[in-house]
């Protein structure tokens, strides 16, 4: 097992600010997940600030509300003035309002984040810097059933252990206080909770913390010392390809039963620690049990789905999916009713995590990020249930417990920081032709709305470079690249499980990439008329046959938008090829959208003409071409177009991209069938 390190330089740390040093040391924290969770852990540092009319003012820095320690900066901390804030320690109880309300009275000047919702804790213990995180060492001792034991044990009076309270007034009380009355001690251990510890320095506070992390590890891994901590090996992981095979045949299934009440992207997880542990015989048991913080169980809800299997009969596993997961949604309900306090509404009761052996584990959110999240907490989750295991038995919170955290309104409030959810949060679109022109518009427009995007392309490299684009802008996982020649039955099937892999499922998928070609008749060779119909019919075909495989696992609809033309509704002199191939596309996407109606699938076509911009289509002479069956000259081709339209406008990508949009989104829910022009205005193609 890794263990924890002190990352701690001079050479950095020389010549900061107060300030500065505790953003070093925050994020010296979050560097190592063992340490501390993605948005987990909070810091603080006590210092002397001047106040807008010059005063010195005794002053708490204090993480803000839903920052992440690892990429904090000095903005994401709170100032507060101290002298206003320590005589809270006196009260005997203050509501959870009524300290919100309270320590916004309390900042030192106007527009701050709101502070962490431990910030009491920080302010009531009296060293000048002070760390709280979840170390996985730790939190194993806080979740074993003789934590308090293990900790005197371990520690001495050096640090003090107190049962869970859920974090607040009440914590930060306790803790407070008893190290206030007990100068000999410098660390607390929370049961089912972390870790506080403190320094007269940056460095002194940063270098107990990672200490007493150490000490943990050390007497934990003595007791796991040649012990199969969750029992022996019941069920072994399947080897990969078997593995990708049985997942890309179970992931559809698994989110169409979990996105009943709204979209949401799976992540899948096959590592090493992972695949170890649910494929143990104490596994399922173990994690049965529960959530070992509150910092965890926000994410990953108090239970994980663990589904039982031999890693032999795939069909049985199948035939059981959905099962299981309206089983979980059942218990869910359940212990929501159990918990409830008035009237607040139930969050989505799906599963976070899905265990199962010889496969591994999925995560779900509500979009990639958050699952990978859920995915790297469980991560967490599986060290602190070794460890707790190891030292005797893993205790989790229990569900009264997990209630008030999940449902707290302070914890709450930080989902309200996050940004608006967009039109197509939690959805995956697969566009071919995606590396330029209209794919390229239409993936760039899809992901803009909040969809994930997987772009298919014979030209791989320009797939990577708008994917990356993509990313750049919208965050990571938000987009694929996969090479793709759409003739390729084997390749379009494969980029299909590749979708299906790294999201889960699909939802919409855009039939767009093409090619060319105008000659007259009888300069038609049989080679250019088979090479037109196979990118463009069997092509369309192919795509849209892996789409509906997908969607009928699935369940629950999906979209699929077929770019043809204005040739595919008007005679398109001297390219009968072309012509005939996209009349096939639009007459293609009717049938289908009249087998897609019974599980819920719209087929739809946008049909543009004259794309000039950022097509591939012109460079292999087509402009030529064209421009010799109008009689005109090449580059006169974008004016001669303009003319042509009832708007004289020039049609862009990102028009047909919008077109694509409505077609996706559920704005045009209720509409299959259609074709929707873009393209001027050319009465010859007005559809009737
Ligand atoms: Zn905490």
């Amino acid at each position: 097992m890794k263990r924890v390190i002190s990352l701690w330089q001079d050479e950095q740390a020389e010549g900061l600010s107060e300030l500065d040093l505790l953003v070093y040391r925050s994020r010296l924290l979050g560097a190592d997940r063992a340490v501390c969770n993605i948005y987990g852990g909070n810091t603080s540092a006590k210092t002397i600030e001047t106040d807008f009319r010059g005063r010195p003012v005794r002053t708490l820095w204090v993480k803000g509300s839903g920052s992440d320690l690892a990429t904090i900066e000095r903005k994401h901390f709170a100032a507060l003035r101290l002298d206003e804030v320590e005589p809270l320690i006196e009260r005997e109880v203050l509501s959870d309002e009524e300290m919100v309300d309270y320590l916004m009275h309390c900042y030192l000047h106007p527009n701050m984040p709101r502070p962490s919702i431990e910030t009491l804790l920080h302010a009531f213990i009296p060293a000048p810097h002070v760390d709280h995180t979840h170390p996985d060492a730790i939190i194993s001792l806080a979740t074993s059933e003789d934590g308090e034991q293990h900790v005197r044990r371990l520690f001495g009076e050096r640090v003090l252990w107190v049962p869970y309270i859920q974090p607040g007034f009440q914590l930060g009380k306790r803790v407070g206080t008893a190290v206030r009355a007990n100068p000999k001690l410098q660390a607390v251990v929370l049961g089912k909770h972390g870790l506080v510890t403190w320094g007269e320095t940056a460095k002194a506070c940063y270098e107990n913390t990672i200490h007493t992390i150490q000490q943990a590890e050390e007497y934990i891994a003595e007791r796991a010392s040649g012990r199969q901590v969750f029992g022996m090996v019941k069920t072994p992981a399947l080897d990969t390809t078997r593995r990708r095979q049985v997942w890309s045949e179970i992931l559809p299934l698994l989110r169409g039963a979990v996105c009943a009440r709204r979209r949401q992207v799976l992540c899948l997880d096959e590592s090493e620690a992972v695949l170890d542990f649910v494929g143990r015989e104490q596994a399922k048991e173990v994690a049965m049990r529960g959530a070992a913080c509150p910092d965890h169980l926000v994410h990953t809800k108090l239970y994980p789905l663990f589904i039982e299997w031999d890693g032999a009969d795939v069909n049985a596993l199948k035939a059981r999916l959905r099962e299981e997961i309206s089983h979980y949604q059942q218990r869910y309900q359940a212990y929501f009713e159990a918990h409830r306090k008035g009237n607040e509404p139930m969050m989505d009761p799906a599963p976070r995590i899905i265990l199962i052996p010889g496969l591994g584990l999925v995560a779900t959110g509500r979009d990639a990020f958050l699952a990978s999240v859920a995915r790297d907490l469980y991560h967490r989750a599986i060290a602190v249930m070794y460890g707790a295991t190891a030292l005797d038995r893993f205790v989790a919170l229990t569900p009264a417990e997990a209630f008030g955290v999940e449902y707290w309104p302070l914890e709450l409030y930080k989902l309200t920081l996050r940004p608006p959810e967009r039109e197509l949060a939690g959805r995956v679109a697969v566009i071919t032709g995606g590396a330029s022109g209209i794919g390229r518009a239409t993936a760039r427009r899809l992901a803009q709305e909040g969809a994930h995007v997987v772009i298919l392309d014979i030209d791989a490299a320009g797939a990577q470079t708008v994917a990356e684009e993509i990313i750049t802008q919208q965050g990571e996982q938000r987009a694929l690249a996969v090479p793709c020649d759409v003739r390729n039955e084997e390749q379009v099937i494969e980029a299909f499980r590749q979708a299906v892999l790294a999201y889960g499922g699909v939802d919409i998928v855009v039939n767009n990439a093409g090619i060319a070609l105008a000659t007259p008749i009888t300069e038609t060779t049989l080679t250019d008329w088979n090479r037109l119909y196979e990118v463009l019919v069997h092509g369309y075909f192919l795509v849209a046959r892996e789409a509906f495989r997908v969607w009928q696992a699935q369940g629950i609809g999906g979209s699929l938008i077929m770019i043809t033309s204005k040739n595919a509704l008007a005679a398109g002199k001297d390219a009968a090829a072309y012509s005939s191939a996209k009349a096939a596309e639009a007459h293609l996407a009717r049938c289908l959208a009249e087998e897609g109606g019974a599980i819920g699938v719209r087929v739809n076509c946008v049909a543009p003409d004259a794309v000039l911009q950022g097509s591939r289509i012109w460079e292999a002479g087509w402009r030529e071409e064209r421009a010799r069956a109008y009689g005109i000259p090449p580059d006169g081709l974008e004016e001669y177009y303009r003319q042509r339209t009832t708007l004289k406008v020039n049609i862009y990508p990102e028009d047909v991209a919008e077109a694509v949009l409505f077609f996706a989104s559920d704005r045009s829910a209720k509409t299959t069938g259609a074709t929707l022009t873009v393209d001027g205005g050319v009465p010859a193609a007005y559809v009737r």
